[in-house]
């Protein structure tokens, strides 16, 4: 199975309770690497791109990268845009082909955020492409977008009707999750994943999965949670990997940009590895 809808993927991993790995990628290398990663464990995955990211490689190059990289490619894949409240980003993103968008309005009133995510979504279907929606944003800043503030939550009932109303195929609650490195074990309201999930069967986002534990992963995963974000873990591995291997190449003096994109690569697809056994997903594949 190919490039497919976002919504495919995310409904079999909900109704199955395992998570699927949305790794945001920066690069071609970071690109080719979670791919790998995914067909070597026979995992479905999802492949995030921040607005940032489209704007320093430029859409064209990125998704003419995604094209030739998924080509022939033999687990399911789906190409999401992370966080854009920017919602011509988000058009020309769905008219390139992406698969699924994060409208983010989350710093708009909920009635104004509520209104755009209906015609996001009606855009969204005219491509056969799923929507991802957020009515609180997620702390901390990631990729210039965000703030270090913890935003409000809204009650259960705003959460419901904002779901309902706009017919979005993720839902993204803020839970005590936030962008970046935690400096310590954050604590989490798993039970406003349930209380969601119990009242309107929806497919949940968790953002900021970096620095969760293992006993965090299952528990969300199991409440409903089938898209987990890993933005940070990615940019950690693929900066420590380069980091070392080049104070090494310092104290051996040799300096070979092949060896360094082959041990940089190895680093990203461990990582993704890791992340995939974590949440259930290897072997899902279909
Ligand atoms: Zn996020």
């Amino acid at each position: 199975m190919p490039v497919v809808p976002l919504k495919d993927i995310v409904d079999r991993a909900f109704t199955e309770r395992y998570g699927v790995a949305a790794i945001n990628v920066v690069n071609d290398l970071t690109l080719e690497a979670v791919l790998a990663g995914a067909v070597e464990q026979r995992s479905p995955l999802i492949v995030q791109t921040s607005v940032k990211t489209v704007r320093s490689i430029g859409l064209d190059l990125l998704y003419a990268m995604w094209r030739e990289l998924t080509a022939g490619i033999e687990v399911p894949v789906s190409l999401h845009l992370d966080h854009c409240p920017d919602r011509s980003v988000i058009t020309s993103c769905l008219r390139k082909g992406w698969n699924s968008v994060l409208f983010d309005g989350s710093s708009l009133p909920v009635a104004e955020n509520q209104r755009q995510t209906v015609e996001v979504v009606a855009e969204a279907k005219s491509y056969g492409a799923s929507v991802e929606g957020e009515i609180e944003a997620i702390t901390g800043v990631e990729d210039d977008i965000g703030s270090d503030d913890e935003a409000s939550r809204q009650s259960l009932p705003v959460a419901l009707d904002f779901i309902r109303s706009t017919g979005i195929d993720v839902f993204a609650p803020a839970i005590g999750n936030a962008h970046g490195l935690y400096r310590s074990e954050p604590k989490l309201d798993a039970e406003r994943v349930s209380d969601i999930v119990a009242a309107q069967p929806i497919p949940i986002a968790l953002h900021g999965g970096t620095g969760m534990t293992d006993a965090q992963f299952s528990d969300l995963i199991a409440r409903g949670c089938a898209k987990v974000n890993i933005s940070t873990a990615l940019k950690v591995s693929y900066m420590k990997s380069n980091l070392t291997f080049l104070r090494d190449a310092e104290t051996r003096g040799s300096w070979d940009p092949p060896s360094l994109f082959t041990a940089v690569r190895a680093a990203v697809v461990d990582m993704a590895v890791t992340h995939m056994r974590r949440f259930g997903s290897v072997g899902k594949a279909w």
